[in-house]
């Protein structure tokens, strides 16, 4: 499986418009600017598969990338956004949450933080649905650029500390789409759920 065979599919605005809810499905979530454009992107190895607009309308949908025969990549809508009316933050949610509820294809959740503040309470939210719901977590630390390898490895540790009492399957990984940090274990992890 190569990330890097990732071919747009479909926008849907909610799970109804989705294909067919067979094979392995990979999805990508985090709060809106936490880099989840860029680090598809990057782990695609394609420079505009996910838009890395800042454009609120463009992020309310849920894209799937095929990367072979019944295995997907979701770019899930982000959450949080702070400047948007609440009815339309509330069509989001309520799309992020009926496919992560429902969907049997999805084997594994990649969760995407700014690494200068991770953990958000939305984000605490996701990872400890997943836990119960015994999902695979991949918790990618982004924008590992922004600090020096000194914070970046001690936000690693805080990382794994706050989470391993959940007692779950989670892999915490620094990661910059600008430098490529992270990357091809970040891809490996991923593969690695497609290879199941
Ligand atoms: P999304 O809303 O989660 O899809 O976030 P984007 O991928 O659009 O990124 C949000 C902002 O963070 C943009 O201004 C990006 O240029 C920036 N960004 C994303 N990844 C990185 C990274 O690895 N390093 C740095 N320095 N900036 C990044």
């Amino acid at each position: 499986i190569l990330l890097s065979k990732a071919k747009f599919t479909i926008s849907a605005p909610d799970i109804r418009r989705l294909p067919a809810d067979s094979g392995i499905e990979v999805a990508f979530a985090g709060r809106s600017n936490a880099g989840k454009s860029s680090a598809l992107n990057t782990l695609t190895k394609q420079k505009s598969l996910a838009r890395t607009s800042k454009t609120p309308g463009r992020t309310q949908l849920i894209n799937v990338f095929e990367i072979a025969e019944n295995k997907r990549l979701v770019d899930l809508p982000g959450y949080g956004f702070a400047k948007v009316p609440l009815e339309m933050k509330k069509k989001w949610q309520k799309a992020l949450g009926e496919y992560l509820q429902k969907r049997e294809s999805l084997k594994g959740l990649v969760v995407l933080m700014d690494i200068r503040h991770p953990l958000k309470d939305l984000d605490m939210d996701l990872i400890q649905w997943a836990a119960d719901s015994d999902l695979p977590v991949l918790a990618l630390l982004t924008k590992a650029d922004k600090l020096s390898q000194g914070k970046r490895s001690a936000e690693v540790l805080k990382v794994k500390k706050v989470l391993a009492p959940l007692n779950a399957d989670i892999k915490v990984q620094a990661f910059s789409s600008l430098k490529r940090t992270g990357a091809d274990q970040a891809e490996a992890l991923i593969c690695n759920w497609f290879a199941q």
